[in-house]
């Protein structure tokens, strides 16, 4: 494999491979931008069908992490690991440690959180070994629900400029991935008065929200053509692809997951249809956003900033329309103009 001509590989200034027999590590770690202040971004576990998607996975997700805390505002530059194994048999406290371990040497150039398949009691065994982690109980403690938080201000950003209105009750939202940050982002939209549509590989989540706000539950791959005002991508990334984009009946598509288009093209395809995409990294800042307020933690504080989310959005919109270019195009050159102005 050619690391330096993958597509995903942007200027990476670190990536590093790591390894523990002992406890069965194999992470990546990458470093994508401490242009701003130390990379900061989450740990993702999944079970890779091989190393090079792994790869490309921590590439566009620390890309993503850079251009998502510049648009929030943060003095964070982006980063983002991967431990490969399946998370129902892997989790161990000496890969969490073996993981810390692997933080250590990278000095404090990374800092990490939780993601997918992460939880906030993963990340306090690494912390028995090293202070390279955040989004710790007890101070900014577990980012989903600040994540959740953004998305449905970012979909209320979304209906004002698409829909013109500021209710939402009444409007239907396909919801794919009811996990740490789906769940509340349900709670909340439930409690909008939204109808909600939604599809999960794990049945208990199912049947939990199907429960308690009365959704209805169609199949994995049946939420793409569903009759919604709004898709909302919740789960992993690139679910707006070649075989998908054409069966999206919303006007609006609005989730917290990351990478949402597989393909830079895809932006233009939902400009193309009428379709108004919320960039996934501006509208899921959220977590990241309370996360940074860690070291002297203010849940009012980290609320008031998470809140920003939604002008954040209308300008990349009012950009975006006046330019006559994709949503995700508009907020990348922002976020580039921010760095490369040190953060203003
Ligand atoms: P999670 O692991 O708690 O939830 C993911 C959910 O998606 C799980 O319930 C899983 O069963 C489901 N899922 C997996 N494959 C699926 C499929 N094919 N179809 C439908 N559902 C499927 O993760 P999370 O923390 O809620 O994160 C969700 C997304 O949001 C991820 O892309 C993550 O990177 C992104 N994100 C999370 C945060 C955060 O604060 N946790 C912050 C920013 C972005």
């Amino acid at each position: 494999m050619a690391l330096f001509d993958l597509v995903d590989f942007d200027d990476h200034e670190q990536v590093v491979f790591c390894s523990d027999k002992k406890s069965g590590l194999k992470a990546i770690i990458a470093v994508h931008s401490t242009k701003l202040g130390p990379s900061v971004g989450g740990c993702r576990l999944w079970d890779y069908a091989s190393d090079e998607e792994a790869l490309i996975d921590v590439l566009r997700l620390s890309k993503g992490m850079t251009y998502k805390n510049a648009m929030a505002g943060l003095t964070m530059g982006g980063g983002k690991s991967v431990i490969m194994g399946d998370a129902k048999t892997i989790k161990s406290e000496a890969l969490f440690k073996a993981f810390g371990n692997a933080l250590n040497n990278l000095g404090g150039r990374y800092l990490s959180a939780e993601d997918v398949n992460i939880t906030t009691a993963d990340i306090e065994i690494a912390h028995t070994v090293t202070p390279y982690v955040t989004g710790l109980e007890g101070k900014s403690g577990n980012p989903a629900p600040f994540t959740a938080l953004g998305t449905f201000l970012g979909i209320k950003a979304c209906v004002k400029y698409k829909l013109n209105t500021n209710d939402l009750s009444g409007l239907t939202v396909a919801v794919q991935g009811i996990g740490s940050v789906g769940y509340y982002l349900c709670e909340r939209l439930h409690g909008a008065g939204v109808k909600l549509i939604v599809a999960d590989i794990n049945q208990a989540a199912l049947d939990k929200v199907a429960k308690e706000f009365g959704a209805t539950v169609v199949g994995l791959n049946e939420i793409y053509d569903q009759d919604v005002d709004i898709y909302a991508p919740c789960a992993l990334g690139a679910t707006i692809n070649d075989n998908t984009i054409d069966r999206i009946k919303a006007k609006i598509v609005a989730g917290c997951a990351n990478n949402q288009l597989a393909e830079p093209k895809h932006g233009q395809a939902l400009l193309d249809r009428g379709i108004l995409y919320a960039p996934d990294y501006v509208i899921n800042a959220g977590g990241i956003i309370n996360i940074s307020f860690e070291d002297d933690y203010c849940a009012e504080k980290a609320t008031k900033k998470v809140k920003e989310i939604y002008d954040t959005l209308i300008h990349v919109f009012e950009s975006a329309d006046k330019e006559n270019l994709p949503t995700g195009i508009v907020a990348d050159e922002m976020a580039r103009k921010i760095i490369a102005n040190g953060g203003k």
